[in-house]
């Protein structure tokens, strides 16, 4: 954006432009939304253009999520197992980001800086149609240039879009990274933060693995190999958009006081001095397996699966049969979609309540002894493998969920924290 008064003959300048990311735990409630107004009026009175990306408060999405499924079966209207209509579901659900921008201007206006909200689909982010985890297909920033051009900050709520066909979207659990990193994209921004209550990426989640170790930089290759396999510290597209636009993302914690040198993980395309070995351990709980021992349903399984929110991690087809792992992470209706299925396909048989460790890194198949080491910590925490791949990018294991943090913290000691 260009300064609004250029001194006469002096070059245009143009103010450098920030994207910064709040999720949920950093707007929790209204004492720590002031704190993040706080330091977006430090970047905008720093001289920057500033977008600001909100999730919505602490957990309402959950929340609201709970209110979908208990109006299924409330007054005994006998929808007990019934699933919510996705495009219902995106109504509800996108309701939580906008009452987290408009407070967030709110504040920022009472700081005597000017500043607008805007909804996804003010914002120009222009989904597919799949509703509940949309895919962004292209962003048409005019109205947030034009307000930046009028020295204001502009709020933007996140996870969310209109598709092609004008109806509401939302992009997939965890997905206002996504939307601050298809911005910054768009607006071709210096910068993109995402800040959350952790100052970083971790070599595993600090939350289950108290010894993790800080990364201050990462490769968009690896990170995305980590969001894929089910870390949820920065959602996997928001990965992909980056390394597709080469977008450096800061990762930092909104619960630090402000300084010019925080503690920090730079995510870019290359991190420099990287030997190929054991970086990180991801945990992921909400997985499920599906076969179906016949192929002439192949494709009826896939739609069956896909309608039912499921993400396919991987599918592997031979000759005989089809497998999937599936990812259940946007997929709320996915325990009332199971018996519909098992109705109308009989030879797809669905497994839940799994999870998948894994252990990410590069060179992992190099040397077999890694692979020995993976069974051996595995065996050490009492997890039993029902599945196991091998990757140079990835050693991964499908257990049951309850065993996998102390598979995590196996792994860790055993890969990582050598
Ligand atoms: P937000 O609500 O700000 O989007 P999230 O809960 O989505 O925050 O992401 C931050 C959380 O990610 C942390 O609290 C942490 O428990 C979890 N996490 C998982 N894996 C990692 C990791 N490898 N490094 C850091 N944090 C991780
Ligand atoms: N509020 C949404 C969620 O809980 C999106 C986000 O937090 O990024 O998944
Ligand atoms: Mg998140």
């Amino acid at each position: 954006m260009l300064l609004e008064d250029p001194k006469p003959g002096a070059p245009a300048v143009r103010r450098p432009i920030v994207v910064q990311k709040y999720g949920g735990s950093s707007v929790a409630d209204v004492e720590k939304l002031g704190r993040v107004a706080e330091r977006v009026v430090h970047a905008r009175r720093a001289g920057n253009d500033v977008v600001v990306v909100v999730s919505a408060m602490g957990k309402t999405t959950d929340g609201l999520l709970k209110l979908a499924h208990d109006a299924v079966g409330a007054g005994g209207a006998g929808g007990e197992g019934r699933e919510p209509a996705r495009r219902e579901l995106d109504m509800l659900v996108s309701t939580g980001e906008r009452v987290a921008m408009s407070l967030l201007s709110i504040a920022i206006q009472a700081r005597g800086v000017r500043a607008i909200s805007f909804t996804g689909s003010q914002s120009g982010i222009i989904t597919n149609d799949r509703h509940f985890d949309a895919r962004i297909i292209e962003v048409r920033p005019h109205r947030i240039e034009d307000e930046l051009a009028r020295g204001a900050v502009v709020i933007v709520a996140g996870y969310q879009g209109m598709s092609y066909k004008r109806e509401i979207t939302t992009l997939g659990r965890g997905g206002s990274d996504t939307t601050a990193v298809a911005l910054a994209a768009a607006l071709g921004a210096d910068r993109c933060e995402i800040y959350s209550d952790v100052d970083g990426v971790y070599s595993a989640d600090p939350r289950t693995v108290p010894e993790a170790r800080h990364l201050p930089e990462l490769d968009h290759a690896l990170l995305q190999e980590m969001a894929e396999s089910g870390a949820k510290v920065v959602c996997a597209q928001a990965v992909e958009w980056a390394r597709r636009a080469g977008i450096a993302i800061y990762a930092r914690s909104s619960f630090e006081p402000v300084s010019d040198t925080p503690r920090q993980t730079v995510i870019r395309r290359f991190a420099p001095g990287d030997e190929p070995r054991a970086r990180a351990i991801v945990g992921h709980r909400q997985l499920a397996h599906a076969a179906l021992g016949e192929l002439a349903s192949l494709e009826r399984a896939e739609r069956l699966l896909l309608d039912a929110g499921a993400a396919i991690l991987e599918e592997h087809v031979t000759e005989e049969r089809a497998e999937w792992l599936l990812s259940l992470m946007s997929a709320p209706g996915f325990a009332e979609a199971r018996a519909r299925m098992a109705a109308e396909l009989p030879s797809l048989a669905v497994t839940v309540g799994l999870g998948l460790v894994s252990v990410v890194g590069g060179g992992l198949t190099e040397r077999g002894a890694q692979l020995v080491a993976f069974r051996e910590a595995l065996a050490a925490a009492a997890a039993r493998p029902r599945r196991m791949l091998a990757t140079a990018l990835r050693l991964g294991a499908v257990v049951d969920a309850a065993s996998v943090p102390d598979a995590e913290r196996a792994l860790h000691a055993r890969f990582v924290a050598l």
